[in-house]
């Protein structure tokens, strides 16, 4: 059976080992709980306590009074992972006070990093690992693009770090980010580092990747469903299309192409997919069109893929940068570019998305349509 308790400003008092109950603790913490934190083992250094917390020593098992002192004026108490001996009396002296207890796993052990790939920025589409390791997350760090709304429920006990990434305006510099998780994931902490869509495109995961294994600390990669193909997907343009494309290249604008890339990509004739494009759109669509890109080749912009506020404009090569500008589209934003832009249910009929979507048989789209996917 499971039900959900309000701890705020209740009195919970927690047992175990500093690293086996330090998930516990934080999440009573963050719950709003009065916690005491009864410590088996060396009490932590002043730096590593959480500051609203009551640190105190583990009595002896003989010790009934002290143990009465600490458990007395408990709401909750809860058992992690204590010297077996302890919690036994610990929950029969709870029984006499008709006090409520709790088991709870003791967290397993940190030192490592792991980089998630976040998706687009819904939360529904993180994946099942993504979940599963904010949950026992010690600190998250995120960034801008990555799914933040609900993360103090995916990630309960962990400090919540908004390293606020955009375009041309790094919150805090790729260096320290990188020494800030090896740092914590040296304490001991299981770190996570959430970035928008997948780590590994455009992303730095690599770099943050060699960062962890060049500080010796271990580092896994969960993936993430990319922008570059979720976003188009988001207004119905596929990237390939049997006929049509059968070929994407994804390519960041955050600097612009040079002429060989751009003649290559006008060249090639496949889908172009780009991210981090808005601020350079205007050189790289005159670029790729004195490359040789026929100006009728059909293009699509669309902003903020799967959130409330998404929105798609259908153009063509020969008219993108004006319509950018005319529309004040900004980042964040794919830009595609090919025929495969033709396949899309054309958004100014609205109500043809509506029947469109929801029959790819994921209720992600449903509830996109009803979030604005479909708009013009
Ligand atoms: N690793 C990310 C890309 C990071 S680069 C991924 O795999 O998706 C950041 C760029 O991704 C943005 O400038 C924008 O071009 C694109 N992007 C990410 N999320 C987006 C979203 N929800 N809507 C539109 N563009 C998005």
């Amino acid at each position: 059976m499971q039900f959900d308790l309000d701890v705020t400003s209740r009195r919970v008092v927690v047992l175990g080992t500093p690293g086996g109950a330090r998930r516990a603790v934080a999440r009573f913490q963050r719950s709003g709980a009065t916690v005491t934190f009864v410590v088996d083992g060396a009490l932590p250094d002043a730096s590593r306590r959480l500051s609203t917390v009551r640190y105190a020593a583990q009595p002896d098992v003989a010790d009934t009074p002290s143990l009465l002192r600490l458990i007395g004026p408990a709401w909750l108490v809860v058992l992690v992972d204590a010297a077996p001996a302890v919690q036994q009396r610990v929950r029969e002296l709870a029984g006499h006070l008709r006090l409520m207890t709790v088991d709870e796993a003791p967290a397993e052990p940190g030192g490592r990093v792991v980089l998630v790939g976040g998706g687009p920025g819904r939360t529904n589409l993180l994946t099942l690992e993504a979940v599963e390791v904010l949950a026992g997350a010690d600190v998250v760090f995120y960034d801008r693009l990555a799914p933040s709304t609900d993360l103090a429920d995916l990630a309960p006990a962990a400090e919540l770090v908004d390293v606020g990434k955009s375009p041309y305006h790094h919150t805090v510099d790729q260096r320290t980010i990188e020494e800030r998780m090896i740092a914590r994931a040296r304490d001991g902490e299981t770190v996570v580092r959430l970035k928008g869509g997948d780590p590994f495109v455009f992303g730095r995961g690599g770099e943050e990747m060699r960062a962890c294994l060049d500080a010796g600390v271990p580092v896994r990669v969960v993936p993430g469903i990319s922008s570059a193909v979720a976003v188009p997907g988001a207004c119905g343009i596929p990237v390939t299309h049997r006929g049509l494309s059968h070929a994407f290249t994804v390519i960041s604008g955050h600097q612009r192409p040079s002429t060989a890339e751009l003649e290559a990509l006008a060249r090639l004739g496949g889908t172009i997919v780009l991210l981090m494009g808005i601020v350079n759109l205007e050189q790289i669509v005159a670029g790729l069109q004195r490359a040789g890109l026929a100006p009728s080749t059909p293009a699509a912009v669309v902003e903020r893929g799967y959130s409330d506020s998404q929105r798609s404009t259908f153009t063509t090569v020969g008219e993108l940068a004006a319509d950018a500008r005319r529309l004040q589209i900004s980042s964040p934003a794919v830009v595609v570019i090919g025929e495969v832009v033709s396949v899309a249910p054309q958004l100014d009929e609205a109500a043809h998305v509506l029947d469109v979507l929801p029959r790819w048989g994921d209720d992600t789209f449903a509830a996109a349509a009803g979030d604005g996917a479909g708009e013009g």
